[in-house]
């Protein structure tokens, strides 16, 4: 079955819950280990109790990915555990809101740091030990927002930081596919998860679901395949792609 994952090693970053942990589910039901990847140990540590619960090989590590020498103390403890990775999930990212002309440095700065910086030291110390081995799915977790602007979202830096989640996608895809190294990505429309439940966003949910022709947020579960699809071998034709799954979302 070229959809399962057996023996294969994977992490998740921002795994602790919502799309990161749906993901880490659909990963270990499909046969990789899993480490679970997120700023708040507790949370990962949820998950990994979960999926031990299933039998599924895991470990919770802590990390914020916007720093380098986290991201090498997680890479570095996973090889050390497993002995390499296969399956990298970068998805940890923050959503802030406020009008473009409000936003400060310092918003501006933080997501970029979380969502396009920490992406980048998360696929160049992932993909390092996927290039030596010649093999290796990299899965990042972009938006809806990287094609189109929801309305009425104010979201200068989160939007321009999934655009860039996107390019920085098809860069990689074409400079290392022919090393064996995949790298695709997973545009979600609006997904019920704890992120969209933060007092700015939350009253925008039902403006959102009028864009929506689905006439439903996402659920997580809308995802899983997705990810299991991407990190298999049954994808390995495919490179530098963003799986876009909104509800047709972009298309209104
Ligand atoms: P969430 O806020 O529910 O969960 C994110 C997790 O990431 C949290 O557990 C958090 O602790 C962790 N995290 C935050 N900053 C981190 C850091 N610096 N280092 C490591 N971990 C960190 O979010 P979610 O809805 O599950 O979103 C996951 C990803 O999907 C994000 O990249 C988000 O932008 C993207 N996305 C979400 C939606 C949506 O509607 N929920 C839509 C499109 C894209």
């Amino acid at each position: 079955d070229r959809l399962r994952l057996d023996d294969k090693v994977a992490y998740v970053t921002g795994g602790g819950q919502g799309i990161g942990r749906a993901f880490a589910h659909a990963l270990g039901e499909a046969g990789a280990k899993v480490a679970v990847v997120d700023l708040v140990l507790a949370k990962a540590e949820a998950v990994v109790c979960e999926l031990n619960l299933k039998g599924i090989k895991s470990i919770a590590l802590a990390a914020d990915v916007s720093k380098p020498e986290d991201v090498h103390r997680i890479v570095d403890t996973i090889v050390a555990r497993w002995g390499t990775i296969d399956i990298a999930c970068n998805n940890a990212g923050i959503n802030m809101n406020s009008a473009s002309e409000d936003t400060s440095l310092e918003e501006w700065d933080k997501t970029f740091n979380v969502n396009l910086r920490g992406l980048f030291l998360c696929c160049q110390a992932a993909g390092r030990i996927m290039l030596n081995q010649g093999y290796g799915k990299i899965i990042n977790t972009a938006s809806m927002a990287s094609l189109i602007v929801p309305h009425p979202q104010k979201q200068l830096a989160y939007n321009a930081s999934k655009a860039g989640v996107v390019k920085l996608t098809q860069t990689l895809g074409t400079e290392w596919i022919d090393r064996g190294v995949k790298v695709n990505c997973i545009s979600p429309g609006i997904v019920d998860t704890p992120l969209i439940h933060s007092p700015e966003l939350r009253p925008l949910v039902q403006r959102w679901l009028a864009d929506i022709p689905a006439a439903r947020l996402a659920r997580v579960t809308d995802l899983q395949a997705a990810v299991v699809y991407l990190a298999s071998e049954a994808s390995d034709y495919m490179t530098g792609h963003n799986l876009v799954i909104e509800g047709g979302q972009s298309l209104w």
